[in-house]
């Protein structure tokens, strides 16, 4: 049996998850974690019998544990859970599917604690890769991409030498909102930007694809998984979602994963990772795919991305003002207190102020985080 833990229980990579996990029956799950749906956090409890659970606030934590007091599951709450979770003994693998910077320090834990980490919460990897990577070579530790583009880049690199890679082609759908001009996005409502064509995700990465601002942690995460600059990693849109990304080699060849959209797939060969099972699901059908398109981004209208490669190249502490930046202003918009165009503005804003620190360790990237967070509140 095969055990692992989830961060995130009841998102949608976490509840993908568990699907995985119910689809193949030689996984078990002794750890969940989630932030406050205790209701679905119960109904997981009952069906997956994990040793430990965690909730963030101490509050919903008390009432998760008199509606499970018939249970042998043990309920905590806070970081602390989070990390117990993290790094429980029994478990191999780590399922990363929080969303945010909160799952920076669980993660390190984890590897510390010699887990391999499923990472769905790029933000860590974006924010802390400088970390992250070396003590995952230390501790002998995989840290195995679920976003599908990177784990489509992974597929594409099997049996190749990863030094031969010359560049990286990851591919973006473009959003909801691919083709507009700034005008035409002066009035985005909530609605308007939650609506992806191809995928249904959480709400706080369906803003960021559509502003693009995904695609250029993408970009990030993908220079620490891959080992590559990001000045190597070209974005192409392909709207309709189906090459998940490609690999060019120094010969000219390019490799390239397709399949439907469905992150069970990423999911699942991150849990398996290198092996391949059945999943059931649609299949493309390449007679009636009639065609499939590219294209270049704007980033002109899409400038987040620009901030993205820009934060990229610094390295240091500015991905972390450009990831933090971002998540308040996507929790600010997602809450009415900002307009749509702002978001980008605020990342603008909030990095072209930061002194950059070159190496940060964890204490000043959560300093640099808590800086960003005074910046866009003193705004106004
Ligand atoms: P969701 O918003 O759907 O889920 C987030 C999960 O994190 C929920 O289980 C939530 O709990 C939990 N959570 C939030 N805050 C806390 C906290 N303080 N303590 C403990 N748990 C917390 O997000 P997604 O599943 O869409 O995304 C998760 C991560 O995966 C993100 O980093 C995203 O970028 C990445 N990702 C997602 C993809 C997708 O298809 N959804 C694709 C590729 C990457 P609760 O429900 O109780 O609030």
């Amino acid at each position: 049996m095969k055990k692992i833990a989830i961060l995130g229980s009841t998102g949608s990579i976490g509840t993908q998850t568990l699907e995985v996990v119910r689809e193949n029956k030689d996984i078990e799950v002794p750890g969940l974690a989630a932030g406050s749906n205790i209701e679905l956090l119960e109904e997981q409890i009952r069906e997956f019998r994990p040793r430990l659970a965690a909730v963030w606030s101490e509050e919903k934590a008390k009432e998760l544990r008199t509606r499970v007091s018939d249970t042998d599951t043990k309920v905590l709450s806070g970081m602390d859970g989070l990390i117990a979770v993290s790094v429980m003994e029994e478990t191999e693998i780590l399922v990363t599917a929080i969303v945010g910077m909160i799952g920076i320090r669980p993660t390190i834990e984890a590897i510390k604690a010699g887990k391999d980490i499923a990472l769905a919460n790029k933000e860590t990897l974006v924010t802390a890769g400088h970390l992250i990577m070396p003590l995952a070579k230390e501790k002998n530790v995989s840290i195995l991409p679920v976003d599908s583009e990177h784990s489509a880049i992974l597929q594409s690199l099997q049996g190749n030498d990863r030094k031969q890679v010359h560049k990286i082609l990851l591919t973006a759908s473009g959003g909801p909102f691919r083709g507009k001009k700034q005008e035409e996005l002066l009035n985005i409502r909530v609605e308007d930007a939650l609506k992806h064509p191809n995928w249904a995700m959480g709400q706080k990465i369906t803003i960021d694809s559509s502003t693009m601002v995904n695609k250029g942690l993408e970009v990030i995460e993908a220079k620490w998984l891959f080992d590559v600059d990001v000045d190597q990693i070209q974005v192409v849109v392909q709207p309709q979602s189906i090459i998940h990304s490609m690999v060019e080699y120094m010969d000219g060849a390019v490799m390239a994963q397709l399949g439907t959209p469905d992150m069970k797939l990423p999911i699942q060969y991150a849990l398996y990772y290198p092996e391949r099972r059945y999943l059931p699901g649609e299949r493309l059908d390449f007679w009636k795919l009639s065609k499939i398109e590219f294209e270049k981004p704007d980033m002109e209208t899409f400038y987040g991305l620009k901030l993205a490669y820009q934060a990229g190249r610094a390295g240091g502490s500015l991905p972390t003002v450009f990831n933090a930046a971002n998540e308040l202003a996507v929790s600010k918009f997602l809450n009415r207190e900002v307009k749509y165009l702002e978001i980008i503005e605020i990342i603008e804003d909030c990095m072209s102020v930061h002194q950059n620190i070159l190496s940060p360790t964890l204490e000043e990237i959560l300093e640099t985080e808590a800086a960003t967070y005074e910046r866009i509140e003193s705004r106004r």
